[in-house]
């Protein structure tokens, strides 16, 4: 458990999924709805582990906008700095894993509530009272949210929150890969704390050879900590001072869906009350073994908010 306040801003939506696996959208019988959204997985992943965690953005003021910030309250998530918009619409997903292995996705965002967060809508005293403040919204690009988005960063930094930083790419919501690798660049250069996975390194250093050097070729003077996760095989981490990786669990993996986000959720859990483990590699090996373990049980489970973990899995995965 934890006291600091970690603040996850951005979007929260709903994906529908195929009831059987394996097809296309079009070939699919029916939809399930899983909540979802990066940035809520990380809230939700924070409290279920025992932390304090609050989010912050915009919600339809509709039946879907409702049943989310539900489900972040039945999870111990603080809501204040949650906004809902009269007419407009929560975000929807449609997303399959196709059984030739590629994932297909149809957004309904145009716009949707999130993307009409206004800058002077924000709930700064929320936004202020962040120990962390972490960001992985996939919106970075449309206004007026991006506006407010960046206003939310500035604030939290200026109130002395660490800036947590999860890219999140997904390229199809991007005009070009340029855009997309310049604009993301643009937080990453304010960011105490980047995680990312191999394959937007891979996308962000424009080399297919993923090593250290194309790692701390993104470097800046004023990042604390870069994780790069390479899903099974666990993460790399690099500080000013060390670097190294630590290894995955092995598990029995359904679908690796909200793993990324556990894994960052339970990252920020374990050092917001003790920054200093930032600068002990001991200490943050630990805190990685924990994140992995998170990782790993999230992918055990169907979908992303019902597979986070609670401690008590956790200890047992590291202890069993
Ligand atoms: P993302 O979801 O952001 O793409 P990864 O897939 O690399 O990130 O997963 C994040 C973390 O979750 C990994 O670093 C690892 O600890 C854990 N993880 C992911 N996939 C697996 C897996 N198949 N088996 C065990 N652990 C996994």
């Amino acid at each position: 458990a934890s006291s600091g306040l970690i603040v996850s801003f951005g979007e929260m939506l709903i994906d529908f999924v195929p009831t059987v696996s394996g097809v296309s959208l079009a070939e699919a019988p029916g939809f399930i709805k899983a909540p979802g959204g990066a940035p809520a997985n990380v809230a939700i992943a924070v409290s279920r582990i025992g932390g304090k965690a609050a989010f912050v953005g915009k919600l339809g003021d509709d039946e879907f906008g409702r049943m989310l910030a539900g489900i972040l309250k039945e999870n111990g998530v603080n809501g204040e700095g949650i906004n809902f918009d009269e007419g407009a619409r929560t975000a929807l997903a449609f997303v399959t894993l196709r059984a030739d292995g590629e994932r297909e996705f149809m957004f309904y965002r145009n716009p949707s509530a999130d993307m009409l967060l206004k800058p002077e809508e924000l709930n700064l005293e929320v936004i202020r009272s962040a120990k962390i403040f972490h960001y992985g919204s996939i919106s970075l690009i449309v206004e007026p949210c991006r506006s407010a988005h960046l206003k939310a960063m500035q604030e939290a930094k200026d109130a002395g929150a660490l800036l947590s930083y999860d890219p999140n790419l997904r390229l199809p919501l991007w005009p070009s890969p340029e855009e997309a690798r310049e604009q993301i660049m643009s937080i990453w250069e304010k960011a105490d704390l980047i995680k990312v996975s191999d394959v937007e390194l891979e996308f962000l250093t424009g080399s297919n050879k993923i090593d250290d050097a194309a790692a701390m070729s993104l470097w800046h003077p004023g990042l604390k900590l870069l994780l790069v996760t390479l899903g099974e095989d666990g993460c790399r981490y690099y500080t000013k001072n060390f670097h190294g990786s630590v290894e995955g669990f092995h598990v029995n993996t359904v679908d690796t869906t909200g793993a990324g986000d556990s894994f960052v959720g339970a990252l920020l859990c374990q050092i917001v009350d003790n920054l200093s483990i930032l600068e002990d590699e001991a200490k943050l090996r630990e805190v990685l073994k924990f994140a992995n373990a998170c990782g790993a049980i999230t992918t055990t489970k169907k979908g992303a908010i019902p597979a986070l973990p609670k401690e008590s899995e956790v200890l047992h995965l590291l202890n069993g």
